[in-house]
C-alpha cells in the first residue's frame, strides 16, 4: 500500500495544515532543498498524536523542522514526512516571580526575532545572547545556540517534549539536561520540544533593548546578511585554538566558490548562496575545507549545518 494514503483518507481529523509535495527550499534560510511528499504543520499536540499514528502505521521516515536557519537540504530533498513546528505553540509569557529573577514560559515555535522584541519591551534580561539567531525557541534548545554573548542553555530552566515513539510527555529540570557547544545531550531522537522555561532577569527595558540592537548591529557589519545561508557552518575546534573561520582563511578559501556556493568574503566561516547554489555545491564546499583542514592543518571541522537528504559521496 502507498504509505501516504493513511495520511490523505485520514486528513480529515488533522489540526492543522498538510501539503504535498513541497519544495523545502521554501522552508529554509538557504533557499536551498529538492521536495517532501508531504509536510505538516500541527497546530497543537493532538495533531502531533495523529502524526505519530501515522507514522506507526505507515513506517514513513519523519523529520521535525523549525525555522530551517540551520539546514542543509539536499538537491533531491527528503522521502519522508517534514513536520513543521512553527504554528505548534506560539505563547510567551511570565509565569513567576521570584526577587529580580523571572521565568518565561515559550512555546517551541515562537520565533527567536519575536522573542526579542517582546524582552525589549519588558525589560527581560538573558535573551540579549541570542540577538541575531534566526530561529525558534526549538531549535535552539536543540542547538544550544548562542553568541558572543553566552549560550542558551545559561537561561533554560526546563524544557518540556512530546517523545513520539512512545507517546509520552517528559519534562527535564536544569540539573537533568546538559548541552555541549552547539549541541544538547539529554533530548532523545524521537523528542518534538514543545515548550521552553527560561530564568532571566528584569532590567530597564531601554537598557536591554540597547544591548539587543548594538549585538544586532555587531552581527550586521561583521556577516553577509545579505545573503542566504545558516549561519556559521563548522564549529570552532577548540582543541587547535583556531577559530573555524581562522582555519578557512588559513587554507586560503575565502572566497572561494564551486557553482553559486561561496565562502563569504565577509566571514570565512559562512557559505553564502550568491542566487541558485545548489546543496551539492554548498556540500562540496563543506568537504573540501574538511579534507585540507585536516591533511594541511590536522585540523578537524566539524559542522555545525545538519544535512537532511541523501548526498552523493
Ligand atoms: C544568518 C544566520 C545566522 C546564525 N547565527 C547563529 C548564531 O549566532 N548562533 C547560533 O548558535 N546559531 C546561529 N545560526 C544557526 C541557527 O539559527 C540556530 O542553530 C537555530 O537554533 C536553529 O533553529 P531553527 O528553528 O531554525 O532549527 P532548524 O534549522 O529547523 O533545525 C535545527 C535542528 O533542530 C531540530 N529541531 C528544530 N526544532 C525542533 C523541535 N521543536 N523539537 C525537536 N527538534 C527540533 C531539527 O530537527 C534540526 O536537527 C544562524 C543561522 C543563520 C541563517
Amino acid at each position: 500500500m502507498n504509505p501516504w494514503e493513511w495520511f490523505e483518507k485520514n486528513a480529515a481529523n488533522f489540526h492543522g495544515e498538510l501539503r504535498w509535495n513541497e519544495p523545502l527550499s521554501k522552508h529554509t534560510y538557504y533557499r536551498i532543498g529538492g521536495p517532501a511528499p508531504l509536510m505538516a504543520f500541527p497546530k497543537d499536540i493532538s495533531a502531533l498524536r495523529w502524526l505519530r499514528g501515522g507514522i506507526e502505521t505507515t513506517g514513513v521516515e519523519s523529520f521535525i523542522l523549525g525555522l530551517g536557519s540551520n539546514l542543509l537540504v539536499s538537491d533531491e530533498g527528503f522521502p519522508g514526512l517534514v513536520i513543521k513546528t512553527s504554528r505548534l505553540d506560539l505563547g510567551i509569557q511570565c509565569i513567576a516571580e521570584e526577587g529580580d529573577s523571572i521565568i518565561i514560559r515559550t512555546g517551541s515555535s515562537v520565533a527567536v526575532s519575536t522573542l526579542l522584541r517582546r524582552a525589549a519591551q519588558e525589560g527581560w534580561s538573558g535573551f540579549e545572547c541570542l540577538a541575531g539567531v534566526p530561529g525558534s525557541v526549538g531549535g535552539v534548545v536543540v542547538m544550544n545556540a548562542g553568541t558572543h554573548l553566552g549560550e542558551a542553555q545559561e537561561r533554560i530552566h526546563r524544557v518540556g517534549a512530546l517523545l513520539m515513539d512512545s507517546d509520552s510527555n517528559r519534562e527535564w529540570t536544569r540539573g537533568e539536561m546538559e548541552f555541549e557547544y552547539r549541541r544538547n545531550r539529554f533530548l532523545p531522537g524521537d523528542a518534538i520540544v514543545t515548550w521552553v522555561e527560561w530564568k532571566v532577569r528584569k532590567l530597564e527595558p531601554a537598557f536591554v533593548k540597547k544591548v539587543i540592537d548594538e549585538t544586532l548591529e555587531r552581527r550586521k557589519s561583521t556577516q553577509p546578511v545579505d545573503y542566504p545561508s545558516c549561519g556559521s557552518v563548522f564549529k570552532n575546534p577548540r582543541e587547535s585554538g583556531l577559530r573555524a573561520w581562522q582555519v578557512v582563511d588559513q587554507l586560503g578559501l575565502r572566497g572561494h566558490r564551486i557553482g553559486q556556493a561561496q565562502f563569504a568574503e565577509k566571514h570565512s566561516n559562512f557559505i553564502i548562496n550568491l542566487g541558485s547554489a545548489r546543496a551539492s555545491d554548498v556540500r562540496s564546499l563543506i568537504e573540501l575545507a574538511q579534507n585540507r583542514a585536516k591533511a594541511e592543518l590536522g585540523v578537524t571541522l566539524e559542522e555545525e549545518v545538519k544535512f537532511l537528504g541523501r548526498f552523493s559521496g
